[in-house]
């Protein structure tokens, strides 16, 4: 069996993947430090009956040194160079461990047992606070051998004057499609703050001014996902993350939009392993270890 370890910014989840079926052991509220994960994955441990542990695959935010399973740096949790795969090793000694980005690992999942199984090139993208991104290309993951992110969508400029962006630059990507931007534009509509829900249970009610804010999303949306797919040919693109309550509204507009945009026959796919993305992607780097790196799966 394989084990996957989620670290999210809100939950951590523990899971086995045993004859492909994921069994979910436990989660829990994501603690201040990472020192503090340790101690929860060594509670977890002593819970474990079956012991046949194969490998133990890490997501979580942030790069990493794959040679060393270190994390890069993590404003989180507030480490540089943090030997996460090697804590996790003292736990579980002689058990290969391997660590991979989050966004990158839901992709994974996708591409295993979600609205990937079936597809040779698409891109994966999680919207929340911001926009991450995950390419499969061949059916293999692109990253570099680095150990790097490939698929820091969320700054890629979408109107060069567009609202400033967190990252310095203006019009990035994520300031037009964020779940911020949604309560942003409910603020201007409504004349005061409304969460993504809020505004989405307004526009499925029928309230057209909250419609129209989903598609505006949608519109920006569709603009930077048809760059994506004219540049990399893809086939399709599966949408997960947290702030897709609104999915039903902002794919259908999202449709419309992207045949005006790309000259690919694009499929829009929603998640549906949702938020086990990352965890299914990580028991799979469980599995496959340092060959995700080198493309030979
Ligand atoms: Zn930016």
């Amino acid at each position: 069996m394989y084990l996957g370890i989620d670290i999210g910014g809100t939950n951590c989840k523990f899971g086995i993947r045993k004859d492909n079926q994921l069994i979910i052991e436990s989660s829990c509220p994501t603690p201040e430090t990472l020192e503090e994960v340790i101690v929860f994955i060594e509670e977890w441990k002593k819970n474990l009956t079956d012991k046949n542990i194969k490998g133990i695959g890490i997501s979580m935010p942030g790069n990493f040194d794959y040679k060393t399973g270190a994390l890069v740096e993590s404003k989180r949790f507030g480490v540089k160079n943090f030997p996460i795969a090697e804590k996790v090793e003292k736990v579980f000694p002689r058990i290969p461990i391997s660590v991979l980005n989050d966004g990158q690992s839901a992709g994974l999942g996708e591409l295993f047992f979600g609205g990937g199984k079936e597809i040779a090139n698409f891109v994966f993208l999680s919207l929340g606070t911001s926009i991450g991104g995950c390419f499969i290309i061949d059916r293999h993951i692109l990253i570099s051998r680095s150990g790097k992110a490939i698929g820091r969508v969320a700054h890629m400029i979408i109107d060069p004057n567009g609202p400033k962006c967190r990252c310095g630059n203006k019009g990035c990507w994520e300031t037009f499609v964020s779940a911020a931007r949604i309560s942003q534009l409910a603020k201007t509509m409504f004349g005061k703050y409304l969460t993504p829900l809020e505004t989405y249970q307004k526009a499925k009610a029928g309230d057209k001014k909250a419609k129209e804010i989903f598609r505006e999303i949608a519109y920006y949306l569709a603009c930077g996902i048809a760059n994506l797919v004219n540049i990399l040919s893809l086939e399709a693109v599966i949408l997960g993350g947290g702030s897709l309550n609104a999915r039903e509204i902002v794919i259908q507009h999202l449709k419309k939009e992207l045949k005006g945009k790309t000259r690919e026959n694009i499929s829009v796919i929603c998640s549906q392993i949702g938020d086990k993305a990352s965890l299914w992607g990580a028991t799979m780097l469980a599995e496959y270890q340092k060959n995700i790196y080198s493309n030979e799966y």
